[in-house]
C-alpha cells in the first residue's frame, strides 16, 4: 500500500489517472484530509462507493502509531511515533529492509504553543548519523531516512491531538540531520507548504543543519523562502570538533562561506543556534568568537540552553551565565536571544523521550 501523505497532488491525480479514476478525486480526498480534518476514507461522504473501496485498498493515510504522549506543563506536547516495518509499504524503500531491520522504528515529534503560534518541531531521519556528544538522538546512530510523507505526517498527528488545532510553524530540529535527508525534506515542505495541502507559509519554515558545505549550496537554490539555521554550538574548530564528529569534515571557514553563499543565493539571513553547555562552550572568551562569526555572517544568534540527558555528562548553564553570554554579544553588536525552555517537565531534550522507550523495552 502506498503512503498517501507521500504523495503531491500532481502525483495523487496521476495514480488517479493510472487506475481509471476521475483526477478531481485527488483534489477532494486531499481536502477532507488537510481542510476537513478526516483520516477516513469511510467518513469521505462527496467521493463515490467505488472510489473509496479502491481508495482503501491502494492506500494508507497514516502508518504511524503513537506509542507514548506526553504534555508539559506549559502545554508543550511530544509524541512518540511507532512506524510500520517497511515492507508492507512496498513504494518506500529508504527505511531498511526485511532482514536488517532494527527493533522498534520510532522518531519524536513536538508542538511548542506559544500565543497564536503551535509550532511543529519534527524529525527528518530515524537516529542521527552526525552523533553530537550531547544529543540522546544520536546516541544509537542513524537507522534510517523518513520519507516526505512520514515528515508531513508528523505534523497531522500532531494538530489531531486534543486542543493542538492548525500547526502554524515547522521547524527542522527533531531527530536527524534534515540536510542529510534534503531530498525528502524538500518534498515534504513543498508538500506542507502546498495550498492544497497543510498550507504552513514558507517563511514559517526553518531548517536546521549542523552543517554541510556542499548541501547548503545546493539548498540555497530551493525555490521556497524557507529559513536556513547553522547549529555552530561552538565558536571554534577545536572545541567544535569535540562536540560534533560531522565537524571533523568542515571547518567553521567553510561553513561560513556556504552560509554566504547560501544568503546570495536566498536573499535570506541566517540564524546560528548556539546551545550553551555549562563550562564548556559558555565562557568570555567563547561569547567573543562567537560574536565574531555572527558579525561576519550578519547573523542573529539564538542562544539554547541545555537540558541535560541521563547518562550524558554535560550541564545546564545557570541562568546568570546565560544572561552574561548573552551581554558579551551584544556589546558586540549582535542580536542574540535566549531560547525560551520549553517543555522542562517531560523528557523535552531532542531524542529522550526514545532513548528512554527503548531502554525500558530492553530492561523489560
Ligand atoms: S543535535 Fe541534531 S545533529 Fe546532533 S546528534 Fe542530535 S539530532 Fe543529530
Amino acid at each position: 500500500m502506498q503512503h498517501l501523505l507521500d504523495l503531491t497532488l500532481e502525483e495523487f491525480r496521476d495514480a488517479c489517472v493510472a487506475n481509471d479514476r476521475r483526477p478531481y478525486v485527488a483534489e477532494q480526498v486531499l481536502d477532507w484530509i488537510h481542510r476537513k480534518g478526516t483520516t477516513e476514507f469511510d467518513a469521505m461522504t462527496n467521493v463515490s462507493k467505488s472510489d473509496r473501496e479502491w481508495l482503501k485498498a491502494a492506500f494508507v493515510i497514516f502508518r504511524s502509531r503513537i506509542d507514548r504522549a506526553q504534555v508539559a506543563g506549559d502545554g508543550t506536547l511530544k509524541i512518540l511515533l511507532g512506524w510500520d516495518p517497511p515492507e508492507e509499504h512496498s513504494e518506500d524503500h529508504s527505511l531498511p529492509q526485511a532482514g536488517q531491520s532494527p527493533p522498534l522504528q520510532q522518531t519524536e515529534t513536538v508542538m511548542i504553543p506559544a500565543a497564536k503560534r503551535r509550532t511543529a518541531c519534527v524529525s527528518s531521519q530515524v537516529g542521527c548519523p552526525v552523533g553530537c556528544r550531547f544529543c540522546a538522538s544520536g546516541l544509537g546512530g542513524l537507522e534510517g531516512n523518513l520519507t516526505a510523507g512520514q515528515i508531513v505526517e508528523q505534523v497531522l498527528r500532531l494538530s489531531e491531538e486534543e486542543g493542538v488545532g492548525r500547526i502554524t510553524n515547522v521547524v527542522f530540529m527533531g531527530m536527524g540531520e534534515p540536510l542529510a535527508n534534503d531530498k525528502a525534506v524538500m518534498k515534504a515542505i513543498r508538500i506542507l507548504n502546498a495550498d492544497w495541502g497543510p498550507a504552513i507559509g514558507a517563511r514559517h519554515i526553518t531548517v536546521s543543519t549542523v552543517g554541510l558545505p556542499k548541501a547548503i549550496r545546493r539548498f540555497a537554490r530551493f525555490d521556497l523562502p524557507v529559513t536556513l539555521a547553522l547549529s555552530l554550538h561552538a565558536p571554534n574548530d577545536q572545541l567544535r570538533r569535540l562536540l560534533i564528529p560531522w565537524a571533523e569534515y568542515s571547518t567553521i571557514d567553510e561553513l561560513t562561506s556556504a552560509c554566504q553563499a547560501w544568503f546570495l543565493a536566498s536573499g535570506r539571513e541566517i540564524t546560528l543556534e548556539y546551545l550553551l553547555l555549562r563550562e564548556v562552550n559558555d565562557r568570555t572568551e567563547h561569547a567573543r568568537q562567537l560574536a565574531k562569526i555572527a558579525s561576519t555572517l550578519r547573523a542573529r544568534i539564538n542562544l539554547i540552553r541545555y537540558n541535560e540527558v541521563k547518562g550524558l555528562p554535560y550541564q545546564r548553564p545557570s541562568t546568570v551565565d546565560v544572561r552574561e553570554f548573552q551581554r558579551i554579544l551584544r556589546r558586540h553588536g549582535v542580536n542574540a536571544t535566549i531560547r525560551a525552555s520549553r517543555g522542562r517537565d517531560i523528557a523535552a531534550a531532542c531524542g529522550q523521550l526514545r532513548h528512554e522507550a527503548r531502554k525500558q523495552q530492553t530492561e523489560s
